[in-house]
């Protein structure tokens, strides 16, 4: 049952104690005494609770969610509707084991993405727990399907931590550095990245082809994994007609074509799937962060003659399509629905673009506005150079917590603002972060 006594947190700013405050500092000498060092947090505030676009932490301090946990909290932390989905379910069956005992919210989540996803063509879909095992879910089931061992993935990306995903990332530094050997039969080949190499999509992709093709060769490449919109990279968004371009080049040569929407998807756009914003059908479509309202699912969904190239037991997991997790993305996508929220991404961005491209006009700092519907980013550069600013953003992202905004950064030199907003915050809470954005970059 839905706890009804539950205070209603208000969807307003506040900072009541030094950030962090003295609670968040008790838990920092003591997480520095337990946690691992490797995992890192962004920000030294512990969050005690969190509704809509608003995190609570630990000293009472009510922080704008701009990063939305990476955009996991589309549409709004603690939704009544995933809470109470979850909740119910919690109680009928917590765990079955598909691969035991399958259960129907399973089944309906794989529905729900064959009908949502990309492409009317007959789908299917296998489920698993976080975006690093879709990826490499994907992978094993595009070897499967060609008898080709060779993944492509475009500089920028990022696909995960796991052994296979780190190599298929781009960033040496946190994700490689250390960790080899990385898995073989990955190759980085060039994408599109309009703000730093001025080609059309046409000729970034004819470049991009011609390394797949020379590099690689086509008999030994099973798939091209690309993200229709960069995440970690940055929100790099490429030049029109660049993947239409990529996907068909795959298609023409039997290369599965896998996008990689595990950030960019669930509505953040204004579409269910970013790659309907370029014109691409992709055979394989990833999704994870904003699936089920926080709780922890994954999945690869895609053409049934792929995605049935496995043998029975080749895939699966013993959490993977949890009842809990799959009961609130079930919730997820009723939501979606019930409230229009592909209607909110681009009512987000006729918000914040144009207000960042005021910024722009006025902070010369900010070299590039880009992105679509609720997953925007500002790049920052040396003053009229394309010359990354390595500086600027750690100061910007500081600054803003001590205001009660919680803003992420990105991008390979680290140089990217990213605004990843649950879909359910206010015009008003926006305008009040890009106040305090203003402030952290008159503040430089
Ligand atoms: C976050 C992310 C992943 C990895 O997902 P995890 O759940 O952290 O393993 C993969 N690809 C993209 C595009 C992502 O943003």
């Amino acid at each position: 049952m839905t706890d009804t006594t539950a205070p209603v947190i208000a969807q307003e700013r506040r900072i009541v104690t030094s950030i962090p405050g003295p609670k968040s500092v008790a838990l920092q000498e003591r997480r520095a005494a337990s946690v691992a060092a490797g995992v890192s947090s962004a920000l030294p505030v512990f969050a005690d609770r969190a509704h809509g676009a608003i995190v609570v932490d630990v000293d009472g301090n009510q922080f704008i969610d701009l990063g939305s946990g990476i955009g996991v909290m589309t549409i709004g932390h603690t939704d009544e509707a995933v809470v109470a989905a979850a909740q119910a379910q919690l109680e009928q069956i917590t765990h079955a084991m598909f691969t035991i005992t399958p259960y129907e919210s399973y089944v309906r989540v794989a529905e729900l993405l064959a009908a949502h996803t990309p492409g009317t063509f007959a789908k299917k879909s296998v489920l698993l727990n976080s975006g690093a095992e879709a990826v490499e879910n994907a992978v094993k089931i595009a070897r499967h399907h060609t008898g080709r061992q060779g993944v492509a993935v475009l500089d920028h990306a990022y696909h995960g931590r796991t052994n296979l995903t780190m190599a298929m990332t781009y960033k040496a530094m946190p994700y490689k550095t250390g960790f080899g050997p990385l898995a073989p039969a990955v190759y980085h080949v060039p994408g599109s990245y309009p703000f730093r190499d001025g080609l059309t999509g046409a000729e970034a992709a004819a470049r991009t082809i011609s390394h797949l093709e020379k590099q690689i060769g086509v008999n030994d490449l099973a798939c091209v994994v690309a993200e229709p919109i960069q995440g970690e990279g940055g929100f790099v968004v490429s030049a029109e007609g660049y993947l239409a371009a990529l996907q068909e080049w795959c298609t023409a040569n039997g290369v599965v074509f896998v996008a990689d929407e595990i950030q960019s998807g669930m509505a953040r756009t204004g579409r269910y799937y970013a790659s309907e914003h370029f014109g691409v059908e992709p055979d394989l479509v990833l999704s994870a962060k904003g699936i089920a309202g926080g709780l922890p699912i994954a999945a690869v969904t895609g053409r049934a003659e792929i995605m049935d190239a496995p043998h029975p037991g080749g895939l699966g997991g013993t959490f993977a399509g949890n009842p809990v997790a799959a009961a609130a993305a079930i919730a997820v996508f009723g939501e979606i629905e019930r409230r229009d929220l592909l209607a909110e991404g681009p009512r987000i961005e006729g918000v914040l673009k144009p207000a960042l491209l005021e910024l722009q006009a006025k902070h010369p700092v900010i070299g590039d506005v880009r992105g679509i519907g609720a997953m925007l980013a500002i790049e920052l550069v040396e003053p009229g150079t394309t010359t990354p600013n390595t500086t600027a953003v750690p100061k910007i992202t500081s600054y803003a917590a001590q205001n009660g905004v919680l803003l992420l950064s990105a991008g390979t030199y680290g140089n990217v603002i990213r605004f990843l907003p649950s879909l359910a915050i206010s015009d008003e809470l926006l305008r009040e972060a890009l106040g305090v954005l203003d402030e952290a970059l008159a503040s430089l």
